[in-house]
């Protein structure tokens, strides 16, 4: 018997690796700090009004997201065609990936960067044009507009870079988009946008509404704390919106994450509030790390990097993290990425920097 084999493509596609909550261990509370997931609830309300939505769910959600599109219109002040909505950010990538590009193109993103960027390359049959990230973790913008060639359809900028943390600034990125030509899409990650805090910080807004090949992704899993939703997504021109939404699984967001979405971005104080704590908090840590001799880079997502470029060295502080109930995200051999949690959580991260030897 011989059974149908998918492209070959598809067949080295590594399958996406997510940490598993931590263990439980007697005596000792533990932590999850793999996955830059949001350590906060829900917003005030919301996971009321997910469950009182959670009674219809014997019924298909809204096809067409109406009262999300029109949340996020008001809230942006878009049009709501220059949006689109998906199954968290991630579907987003697969779509444009698989949208955009075919056997003969080349998709150019930094590296280390999302890890889901390869994934949707290989689904989609394109090649992979990797671009090594600075030894200070920033994106090197210059080497990524020399790696555009004629077969490349789409460019990946993440910023905040998942794991890195650094950002681009807005003059850095306008002078990397007058590089490229039209013809490439470039995506703008911006899965942690809320949580920047830099000068020239970039407006992915106006940045896609002034250019026809930008495409700015975003989700309600990080600063909204609604992993558990899946909800993202993305602002595009118009028809490169229109595209996205076609490619999108019909009724991907469900009637609870709708709901959970339109009730989250009624409560914009109270994000900020929170959103304002976890940088504090970001802050403590890098500046923790940086007192015990770490050169931790500019970490402007929920998340900090600490860099090895040793496969050992990483295991090393994993273990480390483990032992005093802190899972963390080992990228080796670059380095171990560690999200920005609970305080007391953050504590022992700092004790561990201080101690690592
Ligand atoms: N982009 C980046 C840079 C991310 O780090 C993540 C999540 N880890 C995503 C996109 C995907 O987010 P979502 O949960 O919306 O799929």
């Amino acid at each position: 018997m011989t059974t149908p084999q998918p492209r070959p493509s598809v067949a080295a596609m590594p399958a996406y690796v997510a940490g598993k909550p931590p263990a439980e261990r007697p005596g000792l509370v533990t932590y999850k700090l793999s996955s830059n997931e949001n350590p906060y609830p829900p917003l005030d309300g919301v996971v009321e009004i997910a469950a009182a939505a959670a009674g219809r769910v014997n019924r298909y959600p809204d096809a067409g997201n109406t009262e999300l599109y029109e949340a996020l219109a008001t809230n942006y002040q878009v049009p709501a065609e220059e949006l689109a909505l998906s199954t968290g950010a991630v579907a987003l990538i697969f779509q444009l990936v698989s949208a955009y590009c075919g056997p003969e193109d080349e998709v150019v993103f930094a590296w280390r960067s999302f890890e889901a960027y390869p994934i949707a390359v290989l689904a989609a049959g394109a090649t992979a044009v990797k671009v090594p990230v600075a030894s200070d973790g920033h994106h090197d913008l210059d080497a990524m507009a020399a790696a555009i060639t004629e077969r490349t359809k789409v460019v990946f900028v993440c910023t905040p870079n998942n794991p890195t943390g650094t950002s681009v600034t807005q003059t850095e990125l306008d002078a990397f988009l007058a590089k490229v030509p039209e013809h490439v899409l470039v995506v703008v990650d911006e899965a942690y946008a809320e949580f920047v805090r830099m000068d020239d910080a970039v407006d992915g807004i106006a940045t896609y509404r002034s250019r026809p090949n930008v495409v700015v992704l975003r989700t309600f899993s990080k600063a909204y704390g609604l992993a558990g939703f899946r909800v993202g997504y993305a602002f595009a021109p118009a028809p490169i919106a229109a595209t996205l939404r076609a490619m999108a699984l019909p009724f991907g967001v469900n009637v609870v994450a709708q709901a959970a979405g339109v009730a989250s971005l009624e409560r914009k104080t109270e994000l900020l509030a929170r959103v304002d704590d976890l940088v504090t908090e970001r802050v403590r840590v890098v500046e923790g790390a940086r007192a015990a001799g770490w050169d931790v880079p500019d970490a402007q997502g929920n998340f900090v990097w600490f860099a090895f470029g040793s496969a050992d060295r990483c295991a090393e502080f994993a273990a480390g993290a483990d032992e005093i109930g802190l899972m963390v995200r080992p990228y080796p051999p670059e380095g171990v990425r560690v999200s920005i949690g609970e305080a007391e959580a953050n504590t022992r991260l700092i004790e561990l920097a201080g101690s690592f030897p």
